[in-house]
């Protein structure tokens, strides 16, 4: 009961990268950064053995960016020459490669950390890839054309390629395959219409247990000033999780603790496992065991004992090591509590 898992990366170690950055700077190239991202990746391993956590992720320490890592095996895209682009509806601007032709994987994109997770943990390992819709929104698109039919023509192809993944990662021995789709969040309308769809065609054919993170973004400052626009109740959920509950994915993941998400709407997800988000990853407060516990409990009204799973409500990539080496154990420790109180 109440598995522990984190929603997907982790901070980056300093000797292996730029810390407390989206889009840090590799420390080393060639083989010294393969070598170093294999220790960063053994040492999150191990970490989140030590803590306790039930299922284990890859803490995303192989890959920059949460999006552009899968992309830089993807062949069609130009990474020479990126260009500035505001995502998640102009929230905040990146430097986006560039669709420049049709899209092909150059060939496994992340085989090497996922074998070496698998082969040094006997826990349930999850692995996460980011979403079609969420990839579009994080790219500039030279080929498939202006408005939603491009939109829609290049997450399916998206798709097809994370499915290729997917399904290679699950071969490795991966338990749990997690898509990220913020943008689910942002374009209300066409995640419900056509982005879960998407979402499923990505997931087609796997039978490991499949999953799906929905967020209000990583604890930087553009996400931070956004929220506060967002008012006293945050519904976008609403819109998404009826269709998510008729898909075929198994588990949602979603932000909880510190947000202003109406507890109510995870009764929308009947029938899923529901990842509740019980660490706050926008503030560097350790939450209490009470905390963490405190809120199982209010998302227990909603969801049943054995469908809830405590997560973190991100990933903790831009947050300082101790910090989230301290949530780790605050969320292990308050599932414990929450296993007393609840059992
Ligand atoms: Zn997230």
């Amino acid at each position: 009961m109440f598995e522990t898992s984190i929603a997907g990366s982790l901070p980056k170690p300093e000797w292996l990268a730029e810390t407390q950055k989206l889009w840090p700077q590799w420390r080393a190239e060639g083989e010294a950064l393969r070598q170093a991202k294999a220790d960063a990746t053994l040492l999150w391993v191990k970490t989140q053995e030590d803590a306790g956590m039930d299922i284990i992720g890859d803490g995303e320490q192989a890959r920059q960016h949460f999006v552009h890592g899968f992309l830089e095996q993807v062949e069609g895209i130009d990474f020479v020459n990126k260009v500035k682009m505001g995502i998640r509806n102009n929230r905040y601007d990146a430097m986006v490669p560039q669709v420049v032709a049709p899209l092909r994987l150059k060939g496994r994109v992340h085989a090497f950390e996922a074998r070496l997770a698998r082969a040094h943990t006997q826990r349930k390992l999850k692995f996460t890839l980011p979403g079609p819709m969420t990839i579009v929104d994080t790219v500039a698109d030279r080929f498939y054309g202006a408005g939603e039919e491009g939109r829609i023509k290049m997450a399916f192809a998206f798709a097809e390629l994370l499915n290729q993944e997917a399904l290679a990662l699950q071969a490795d021995g991966v338990d749990i395959i997690q898509f990220d789709e913020p943008a689910f969040n942002v374009y209300l309308d066409a995640a419900a219409d056509w982005g879960v769809k998407a979402l499923e065609r990505a997931a087609q054919g796997l039978t490991c247990t499949t999953a799906v993170h929905i967020c209000y973004g990583y604890g930087i400052q553009a996400n931070i000033d956004w929220k506060q626009s967002l008012g006293e109740e945050w519904r976008q959920y609403e819109k998404v999780f009826p269709a998510l509950a008729k898909s075929s994915i198994q588990q949602v993941s979603l932000e909880c603790f510190h947000s202003h998400v109406p507890m109510d709407l995870m009764a929308l997800l009947q029938g899923k496992d529901v990842l509740v988000g019980v660490i706050d990853v926008a503030s560097d407060v350790v939450e209490t065991p009470e905390q963490v516990a405190d809120t199982i409990g209010k998302a227990l009204q909603f969801v049943p004992k054995a469908r809830l799973l405590p997560c973190t409500n991100c990933g903790l990539a831009p947050m300082s090591r101790a910090v989230a080496e301290a949530k780790l154990k605050a969320l292990v420790d308050g599932a414990a509590l929450a296993r007393q109180r609840y059992a």
